[in-house]
Formats: structure tokens, C-alpha cells, sequence
């Protein structure tokens, strides 16, 4: 049978388990083989992350140790240059061959920004992009996705065929947990136990990460 890979970007600054259960619930759905948790080295859209690649990348291999079928894809962590997507399918389709069912899943409001990324017409020649929606969330998708949208989506997510090439929404309710969150809570010294593995908590002690900065007015 024809394998079917997840794939999952993100700066994982750090890895939480919001990311940790909507990836893992992706994956049962869609009985896919493997889904690829890709962390981004300088993601074109938003700041630099707040500790370093190669942190950011052992914590994420320290969540998914033993947690089929999720896996750590650090190709965009060795490269010079903004991690665009488009890149990041080209390589791995030159690496696992043109059968394999690919299939990106992004969050409803990075969707909505699709017509803001680096050659973003040619995502679907790549991958099924597989759009993350919350049952509460109420806003219109942009008039630049509308044609997309009425041509390639498909109402059943099931019913995805092919390598690339369709849209299909999953509704999920996420947990209420981002990763600027558990930095706000470290930075004032607050608890973020059950809010990350604990791997991925004792990493984060060990090595000193997100704490406040010094004062410089002492
Ligand atoms: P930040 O708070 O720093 O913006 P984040 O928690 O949103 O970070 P990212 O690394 O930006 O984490 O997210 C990677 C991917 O995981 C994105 O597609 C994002 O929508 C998704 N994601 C983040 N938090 C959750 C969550 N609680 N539940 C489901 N998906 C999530």
C-alpha cells in the first residue's frame, strides 16, 4: 500500500503538548505511517526563536522518543536560508519518491495567509494540505483562496487520493496551550509541569532555558 506521511512545521520554541496531541490525533485518523514533526530554523514569518536550533530540535526528538508513528524531519535546521516549505516538499519528495501520499497540516489562520508564502502555488503539486480547524473559529477564508478552495477541497478528509494536490479540513479542538505561554510562565518562574513531557521539562531545567533575563539596572 501506497505510505502516507504527516507533516507538521513549526518553531517548537518549545514543543508542548498542544502540538504533542493534535499531531498524535492527526495521525490515528489518518492511519499514516509517520508523521514528521519539522522544526523551522528562521521562519519567514514571525520572530527569531527564543533558544537555540539544535535546543529547540533535541527536545523535540526527546517528545516523540518512542511515540509512533510521530518523528523529528531537522532538514530545515541546516539551512542557510528562511525555511520555506516549498524547499522543504521538494526535498522530500526527491528523497521518498512521487507515490507517497504527502500531507501538510496547517493551522486555520496560517491557511488563511497561504497567498503570503514563498511560491505557495506550487505547494499542491507537492503535498494534500490538511487545514487544522477549530469548531469555534468563525472567520471566512480570503478572497485569494476562494478559487483554490472551490477547486481543490474535498468535503470527506478520508477521501483524499492521490500523492498531492487536495485540500481537506480537520476539525479538532485544541488544547488551550501555546509555547508562548509556557515561556511566560518559565520567564516569572512559574510551573509548567503537564504542560510539556516531562523529558522535555527536565531538558528545559538542565539546561537553563527561558529564564528571565538578568535585570540590567542593578
Ligand atoms: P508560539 O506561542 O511561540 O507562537 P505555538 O505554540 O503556536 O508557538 P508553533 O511552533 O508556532 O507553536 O506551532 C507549530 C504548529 O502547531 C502550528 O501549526 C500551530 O498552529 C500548531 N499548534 C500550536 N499550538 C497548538 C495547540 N495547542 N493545539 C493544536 N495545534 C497547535
Amino acid at each position: 500500500m501506497t505510505q502516507r506521511i504527516g507533516l507538521l512545521g513549526g518553531t517548537f520554541d518549545p514543543i508542548h503538548i498542544g502540538h504533542l496531541r493534535a499531531a498524535l490525533e492527526v495521525a490515528e485518523q489518518f492511519a499514516l505511517d509517520e508523521l514528521r514533526l519539522i522544526p523551522s530554523a528562521r521562519p519567514p514569518h514571525r520572530g527569531t526563536p527564543q533558544v537555540s536550533a539544535q535546543a529547540r530540535l533535541d527536545m523535540v526528538r526527546l517528545a516523540v522518543a518512542d511515540v509512533p508513528p510521530l518523528s523529528v524531519d531537522d532538514r530545515e535546521l541546516w539551512r542557510d536560508r528562511p525555511s520555506w516549505t516549498i524547499d522543504t516538499l521538494e526535498s522530500l519528495r526527491a528523497e521518498l519518491g512521487a507515490e507517497v501520499q504527502l500531507l501538510l497540516l496547517v493551522g486555520w489562520d496560517a491557511f488563511c495567509g497561504l497567498p503570503t508564502w514563498h511560491r505557495w502555488q506550487e505547494l499542491l503539486d507537492h503535498c494534500h494540505i490538511l487545514v487544522l480547524q477549530r469548531p469555534d473559529a468563525g472567520s471566512e477564508a480570503p478572497d485569494a483562496l476562494r478559487n483554490l478552495l472551490a477547486a481543490r477541497s474535498v468535503a470527506d478528509p478520508k477521501a483524499l487520493k492521490g500523492p498531492a494536490g487536495q485540500i481537506a479540513f480537520v476539525w479538532q479542538m485544541p488544547l488551550a496551550i501555546s509555547a508562548t505561554q509556557v515561556r511566560e510562565r518559565l520567564g516569572s518562574g512559574r510551573s509548567i509541569r503537564f504542560l510539556v513531557p516531562d523529558a522535555v521539562l527536565a531538558y528545559i531545567h538542565a539546561h537553563g532555558l527561558y529564564r528571565a533575563a538578568p535585570s540590567t539596572q542593578e
